[in-house]
């Protein structure tokens, strides 16, 4: 790979606190980043760039992670928000009928593309992906450029049967030991493929959907294999029911005692949360990934004021449907403050530090990426500041004004391992409208499928 040079931006490197660096640069070397800084501490002729991008009129930043993301959820795009009934009804009667049984193997690529386009468009370069036949989403990860950290869900209740009130939960046979052997499959097939640019997780599907058996071999299979965990946790209505139901503990107090809150964990959504279990993450310094703007459409929301007050490592995670992260970023500030009254828990250039470094750690790779320093690896975005939303702008309150102002649309180019995978606005590295062509084809021949989900 060749030498790339970003040049005239305004930098956010995110090393240290709310630094902007006016008329920076930034030199790539094949895949990692060798200068960022202001312009005069790179002899920019001597660098010797193959390609050089200006970036005048531009905010400089690392890429964001998104630590949370069914892909398959192309194909529930505005189908499950204003469904009426019961909290979460959405989800019950719509996402998993289409998601778990009328979705075929053949729909994968096109959707996870579609999918992950809109992550990479929006200034995510990193995503954190799990569901059900994860080995259907990889090649489409590949192919399109992005850093993906890839699991296979163990899943072992019947989802077609679930929804809040039902709390006799069987565990099907036989589901664990194929979730545990697609694990591996999966880390065997993928596992630091394209030059680490995609890896894996063990990500049992949480204690709503997973046996204590299940938990128990997901941890000891990530123990043996040195990698990380996610897990869903309080996080619909009626787990925590069902929980204290079978178990006789609340989903984190069962986790913690199980031994899988620890800093190798993402928490997924952590939504119904009391004093204690906010306590019990803070002690563990397990990560959460932090569904904003996906949980609030279903009418709910965490206790953020008193998350963030613990010191809790908090992420952004999507989850599926909606992937523009900075929609995230705005409501995880917005909700909690207009509850709680107070301005000081969280702002814009915490907000995006989450976004980078603090996605970056809960996956383990805060050497690697999160952040514009030389050493790392360059996963990089330009936003456009030349918009009526953005300009006057000033330097010292950059962060700020792109947090509230700027939204996944306006972000120009896209950077990952080196490559650019975006430019003004373009996806370089597939045929995008054609994908885009695809995979509405599938989807109506998917809702001709689902159809019974659309009545009532
Ligand atoms: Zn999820």
């Amino acid at each position: 790979m060749s030498r790339t040079l970003i040049e005239g931006g305004y930098l956010i490197p995110m090393d240290k606190p709310y630094a902007v660096v006016a008329d920076g640069i930034v030199a790539i070397d094949g895949n990692r980043i060798t200068y960022a800084g202001p312009r005069g501490g790179l002899d920019a002729r001597a660098f010797a760039a193959a390609i050089t991008i200006n970036a005048k009129g531009r905010a400089v930043l690392p890429g964001l992670i998104n630590t949370h993301i069914h892909l398959i959820g192309a194909y529930l795009k505005g189908l499950t928000e204003d469904v009426s009934g019961q909290l979460s009804a959405g989800l019950w009667k719509r996402a998993v009928p289409i998601a778990f049984k009328h979705v075929h193997d053949e729909d994968w690529y096109a959707g996870c593309l579609t999918h992950a386009m809109e992550m990479l468009c929006t200034g995510t370069t990193t995503i954190v992906s799990q569901f059900l036949k994860e080995h259907l989403a990889a090649p489409a990860m590949r192919d399109l450029g992005i850093r993906a950290v890839m699991s296979q869900e163990i899943f072992e209740v019947d989802a077609l049967k679930l929804n809040a009130a039902v709390m006799d939960r069987p565990m099907q046979p036989g589901k664990l030991e194929e979730g545990l052997e697609l694990s591996r499959r999966l880390h065997a097939d993928w596992h630091g493929r394209e030059n680490g640019r995609i890896t894996t997780r063990i990500s049992p599907a949480g204690p709503g959907f997973t046996s204590q058996e299940g938990l128990i071999a997901s941890a000891a299979l990530a123990d043996e294999l040195g990698l990380g965990l996610n897990v869903h946790v309080a996080e619909v209505p009626g787990e925590t029911e069902f929980v204290l139901q079978r178990y006789g503990k609340r989903p984190i107090q069962f986790l913690d005692e199980l031994g899988l809150l620890s800093e190798r964990t993402i928490g997924i959504h952590t939504v119904f949360l009391n004093d204690d279990d906010i306590a019990r993450i803070a002690r563990t310094g397990m990560h959460i990934s932090h569904t904003s703007y996906h949980v609030a459409k279903r009418g709910y929301f965490p206790p953020m004021e008193k998350v963030y007050a613990a010191g809790c490592n908090v992420t952004w995670g999507s989850d599926w449907c909606s992937n523009d992260l900075w929609k995230f970023m705005n409501m995880g500030i917005l909700h909690p403050r207009a509850h709680s009254g107070d301005l000081t828990m969280l702002d814009g250039w915490r907000a995006l530090h989450m976004a980078t470094m603090g996605g970056a750690r809960s996956i383990g790779m805060d050497r690697e990426i999160g952040s514009l320093e030389a050493g790392k690896k360059a996963d990089i975005i330009l936003v456009d500041l030349d918009t009526p939303w953005c300009r006057p702008v000033r330097t010292d309150n950059l962060p700020s004004n792109l947090v509230y102002n700027a939204t996944g649309s306006d972000v120009t180019d896209v950077i990952v391992d080196g490559r650019i995978v975006v430019r003004e606005k373009k996806v370089t590295i597939v045929d995008a409208p054609a994908v885009l062509k695809e995979t509405q084809e599938r989807a109506e021949r998917i809702w001709a499928r689902a159809d019974a989900v659309f009545g009532g």
